[in-house]
């Protein structure tokens, strides 16, 4: 038989527990530096199950780990994922002021870039946070020589979502140039478009009901666009204060995850973001030809 590359895409948003955005609070983030960190052994946890199954990814690093553990984003990259940036701070765009998210997502590529010696071209934002009051990160993102964007989620929800976005992979025109954009996975369902594509939907829906979606999906000829935390697959982490939603969307099932996980990478096959548009790994090449010489 022969072995087809996977079309579907596997990612991770790699940051600490207390970082994510339904427990934040200006006064959390401050002590950031006080909290257990998990992020290193959960990650790492991650990369041997994926090895494992032998399936590569791509992971969204956030640059504010990426500079706490340089060799954790080396590990990364030397098991044949991708490594792109999940900004630096964490900040919710829809809270930031453009000078301020362009100053982010630079430190983030720079630090990353830094580290392994090579182009970082894809961009996911901290709880999907390119909405339609932020379309103008998009322009940014050109500008800062990011190629892809995998942060505008084509659903109905509270803090995020676009809910007349493409659903498919396409490239958006800014004022700047194109950029890929790569949504993570949705699907039409009695005329309401429902997210499926991982994190807490993923650990919400029996995984039968989860699979079929998944199924029908792919049936149609997309690529799934999935994506995790790697402080979901970490049941026994610390519980953080929160509203009754954020700890219910954060906690859920945390101890299923890598079970369901398993069954996934059974059932689908997936590769890196940059493998599975051939576009968007032409540009990793081009940038990598277009880069001056290193004078050594
Ligand atoms: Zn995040």
């Amino acid at each position: 038989m022969a072995v087809m590359s996977p079309k579907n895409c596997l990612s991770f948003d790699v940051e600490e527990h207390f970082q994510v955005s339904a427990f934040e609070s200006p006064m959390r983030r401050r002590h950031w530096g006080q909290f257990e960190s998990r992020v290193e052994k959960n990650t790492e946890k991650l990369l041997r199950l994926l090895a494992d199954n032998e399936v590569r990814a791509t992971f969204f690093v956030l640059g504010w780990v990426a500079e706490r553990y340089p060799s954790l984003i080396r590990r990364i990259a030397s098991g044949g994922h991708e490594v792109a940036s999940h900004g630096y701070g964490h900040e919710l765009i829809t809270s930031q002021t453009p000078v301020a998210f362009r100053e982010d997502i630079r430190k983030a590529k720079g630090i990353l870039e830094n580290i392994l010696s090579g182009p970082i071209l894809g961009y996911r934002a901290p709880s999907f946070s390119i909405t339609k009051a932020t379309m103008w990160a998009t322009q940014i993102l050109v500008e800062e020589g990011y190629g892809y964007d995998s942060s505008i989620f084509p659903v109905l929800h509270d803090r995020y979502g676009v809910p007349s976005a493409n659903p498919e992979v396409h490239q958006l025109l800014t004022a700047s140039g194109l950029l890929w954009e790569v949504p993570p996975s949705t699907v039409k369902y009695m005329g309401v478009r429902l997210p499926i594509a991982g994190g807490g939907y993923f650990r919400l829906y029996p995984y039968m009901v989860l699979r079929a979606f998944l199924k029908k999906l792919e049936g149609q000829g997309s690529s799934l666009v999935m994506y995790m935390h790697p402080w979901e697959f970490d049941p026994d982490q610390p519980r953080m204060e929160g509203s009754l939603l954020s700890q219910l969307r954060h906690y859920l099932n945390l101890d299923k995850t890598e079970c369901r996980m398993r069954a996934l990478l059974q059932d689908f096959s997936f590769a890196p973001i940059r493998q599975v548009f051939s576009p968007i790994e032409r540009m990793y090449h081009e940038r990598l030809l277009s880069r001056p010489l290193a004078g050594q």
